[in-house]
């Protein structure tokens, strides 16, 4: 049993004084205020002075990119045995980080699929709950095609989407259009057509899978709403010069429940200039992005860590001033780190929430988070599935009663 001073549950608007929450068998068994019972025979875990709130969830990152400013050519230069150890580090430093569950929205040869099947008690420690799409779909030599997911047409695209539902993905990410890490593939021009993506989005859906489209080009998440993805992942609404969100495509956006990916996050001590095409655009970014949010649309953030220096793969604890800067207030910001992201990866039902049935990962932070966003870079535990991640096992205060 965890007792600290305070309590945020990832959903309600304040907190919880001198919260109890007992955890049998990894899940929370209850949640109880001040002085609740206290079960014979239970272990007791004191976090004084402490808030316990939901483990973070990354909803949008790359554990095969390395972080550097090339990513493609580390891949390049690595096989897949020493890779697959590579992204095992990543999703170990997020998850030092306090990110719990990560979703992977593009891998090299489904080694993320790897990682979240295998077994949490071999490796070099545990790994956060991983959620993952495999090789994107792309065009032949379009964004990101060095992950090996290209392909194309009526008969071409469909049999790609079964290809990775066959290999067992959780969801189909398809580059909608050009991206930036990519050369030749300019972000605001759309990689496939209107009837290309409904292909994939018909077919996944036959799957049972979700499908989020990677869409900077004003045209392509226009598309893409209208196909029927799922999410948007960056949503910028890039045109040749400038940034152009039209109303219909917002409304549609926010009416049909689509979870805009937003990406947010930048190691502030990894200075780097922000990419020219973006800083010029920023303005209309920033607009663009705060009509969503008035509109009522889904905000799920993720980092894209791994792509540039500035997004190592513990980047997300610094996206909330990001989102503040849109107009989120804490406790919105709060909900969308944690219960909303769980929802937009699947696992809303056991996920994001210090409440009974939900898995025990759990954060005790030294602050309040409602007050100061910051207190959640001052990670005092992880537990993940009741076991303790940070410090290490025999950690702060514990007593047996
Ligand atoms: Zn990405």
């Amino acid at each position: 049993m965890l007792r600290a001073a305070a309590l945020f549950d990832g959903v309600s608007a304040a907190l919880m004084a001198r919260p109890s929450v007992l955890v049998a068998d990894g899940v929370i068994a209850a949640v109880h205020g001040p002085a609740g019972p206290l079960p014979a025979g239970a272990r007791v875990v004191d976090l004084p002075g402490l808030t316990l709130m939901p483990g973070l969830v990354d909803a949008h990152l790359h554990l095969c990119f390395d972080a550097t400013g090339d990513p493609a050519g580390h891949l390049a230069g690595t096989g897949d045995d020493l890779l697959r150890e590579h992204m095992a580090e990543a999703a170990r430093r997020a998850l030092r980080a306090g990110v719990t569950t990560v979703r992977d929205l593009g891998d090299r040869g489904y080694l993320a699929l790897d990682l979240r099947d295998s077994d949490p008690a071999g490796g070099a420690g545990p790994l956060p709950a991983i959620v993952a799409a495999g090789p994107p779909i792309t065009t032949p030599g379009g964004h990101c095609h060095f992950l090996g997911g290209a392909a194309r047409g009526e008969r071409g695209l469909p049999a790609a989407v079964r290809d990775h539902a066959e290999r067992g993905v959780d969801v189909i990410k398809v580059m909608a259009s050009g991206g930036n890490v990519t050369p030749g593939s300019p972000a605001h021009e759309p990689q496939f057509g209107a009837g290309e993506l409904r292909a994939i989005v018909d077919e996944a859906h036959r799957h049972g899978l979700p499908v989020t489209a990677h869409a900077h080009s004003a045209r392509s998440i226009a598309d893409a709403v209208a196909a029927g993805a799922d999410g948007i992942e960056h949503a910028t609404f890039m045109t040749a010069d400038g940034v152009d969100a039209p109303e219909a495509v917002i409304r549609a956006i926010a009416s049909q429940r689509v979870a805009v990916g937003w990406t947010v996050g930048r190691d502030p001590a990894q200075s780097g200039p922000v990419p020219p095409q973006i800083a010029s655009r920023m303005p209309g970014l920033i607009a663009a992005r705060r009509r969503l949010y008035e509109s009522g649309a889904v905000l799920v953030p993720g980092s894209d860590a791994g792509v540039t220096p500035a997004k190592p793969h513990d980047v997300l604890r610094f996206a909330p001033e990001d989102m503040a800067a849109a107009g989120l207030g804490p406790a919105e910001i709060l909900q969308a780190m944690t219960s909303r992201a769980t929802q937009a990866c699947g696992l809303g039902h056991r996920k994001g929430r210090i409440a009974a049935g939900f898995d025990a990962d759990i954060l005790a932070i030294d602050g309040n988070p409602l007050q100061d966003l910051a207190a959640i870079r001052q990670l005092r535990a992880v537990y993940l599935g009741g076991r303790p991640v940070l410090p290490a096992p025999g950690g702060p205060a514990t007593s047996e009663e």
